[in-house]
């Protein structure tokens, strides 16, 4: 994950407050700035705690052992890297199924909602909740079942034999089997402005956040099939929305961009370049680049949805999984891959819907896989073995 530690400002503590009328985001604007401050999380869960495991001295080898009792168990049936909603609903099912599973969170523990406010899409929670508050949620749910999460991120991994081994601060883990939910990160377009505004207007997903800007005048920037998409989806809300692209043509299929091009609401302004997004609090406008003239001109607009792509954050699997021309990892019979006892789950493979729900949907299905392949795989050990090997088993 590429986005910076972000925090929610503290907010009113008014639960009630009419959440889409107040502007983009409900009016809970978040700070993106590295404060370090706390992060307002409901009651009801504990706060996520970011601190690393205790690392024990180095061995010969540059190594630190983790074994004992300080540092928590290294080995597992169920190693789960990534504490999205897809690893962490893994973790909850594989804890429930006795697995033990060990959660490898990543330094960006929790995901990919920890970036945003509201999230009024997720069932349960008619009022919405915030997005740091439902991962907060999900951990504490995983926790309770006896997951042991490490806030690392796995460097390297040498899925040659079983167990599967995994390498994260110079800790080897080790696991049965393994569920990558790695997720992925959305491409921003570098600008101070835009990591200023996000959640203030300035966003990366039209299903999650489209519904803030009714009767608004917004921008998309793209030009592949999910800027035309977005943009399309996008005119339901907003009374107008301008679709920037930098190049004269766009690079998604001809019935999208003829969609885009007949849609009443929908200006397309080819050859333009978003330079910088304007506003203090919140999106009032854009300034623009003809990348033909060099021309600038300011455009107002409440908001902005980047959609210049997504990226998935599969690297560190590349030599071992397969991965399609984008980086996504590719699965096989539901949410296998090609090395039997590694599984995959969430928008690391699924760049189709990339939402909190399918994501979790897709954790509680690799963790159900990676339970039955565990069982089959204890069978048929049993069946082979020798009567020696079965004694000793006993
Ligand atoms: C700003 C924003 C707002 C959104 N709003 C909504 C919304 O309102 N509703 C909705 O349904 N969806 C929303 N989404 C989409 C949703 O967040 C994602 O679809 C969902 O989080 C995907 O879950 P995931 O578990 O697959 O991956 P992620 O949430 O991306 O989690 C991936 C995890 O993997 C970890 N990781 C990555 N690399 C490593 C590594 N090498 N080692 C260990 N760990 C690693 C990361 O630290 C992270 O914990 C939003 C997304 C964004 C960016």
């Amino acid at each position: 994950m590429t986005d910076e530690p972000t925090t929610t400002q503290p907010t009113s503590g008014d639960d009630d407050a009419a959440p889409a009328a107040s502007g983009p985001f409900g009016g809970l604007p978040i700070d993106f700035s590295a404060d370090t401050g706390a992060v307002p999380l409901a009651a009801a869960v504990t706060p996520i705690a970011f601190a690393a495991e205790p690392i024990g001295p180095a061995g010969v080898d540059g190594s630190v052992s983790l074994n004992g009792a300080d540092h928590g168990r290294t080995k597992a049936k169920v190693v789960i890297v990534g504490s999205g909603p897809a690893g962490l609903t893994a973790a909850i099912y594989a804890a429930r199924a006795d697995l033990d599973p060990i959660v490898l969170a990543g330094s960006a523990a929790g995901g990919q909602l920890m970036i945003t406010s509201d999230v009024e899409n997720y069932p349960g929670f008619p009022d919405g909740i915030q997005g740091p508050d439902l991962m907060a949620a999900f951990r504490a749910q995983a926790e309770r079942f006896g997951t042991h999460i490490v806030d690392v991120d796995v460097e390297r991994v040498d899925f040659s034999e079983r167990p599967f081994r995994l390498w994260a601060r110079g800790v080897e883990y080790r696991g049965d089997s393994v569920i990558v939910a790695t997720g992925a990160s959305a491409i921003w377009l570098g600008l101070e402005s835009e990591t200023r505004l996000r959640g203030r207007g300035v966003s990366a997903c039209a299903t999650c956040d489209g519904f803030f800007f009714r009767d608004k005048e917004i921008a998309v920037v793209g030009g592949g099939d999910t800027a035309l998409e977005e943009a399309t989806f996008l005119t339901r809300f907003a009374t107008r929305v301008h679709l920037l692209h930098r190049r004269d043509e766009f690079r998604g299929s001809k019935i999208m961009v003829e969609r885009a091009a007949h849609n009443p609401k929908i200006e397309i302004h080819v050859n333009t370049a978003v330079e910088e997004i304007v506003g203090d609090a919140h999106v009032e406008g854009l300034r623009l680049r003809d990348t033909v003239t060099g021309e600038e001109r300011t455009m107002p607009a409440e908001g902005l949805f980047v959609a210049i792509g997504h990226k998935p954050d599969s690297e560190v699997f590349r030599d071992w999984l397969e991965v399609d021309e984008k980086g996504y990892l590719k699965v096989h019979d539901h949410t296998a891959t090609r090395i039997e006892g590694v599984f995959v789950a969430g928008d690391v493979h699924d760049h189709r819907y990339r939402q909190a729900v399918t994501a979790a949907g897709d954790g509680c299905r690799a963790a159900i896989d990676a339970e039955r392949w565990l069982e089959a795989q204890a069978e048929a050990d049993a069946t082979t073995r020798t009567p020696t090997e079965a004694r000793a088993a006993v």
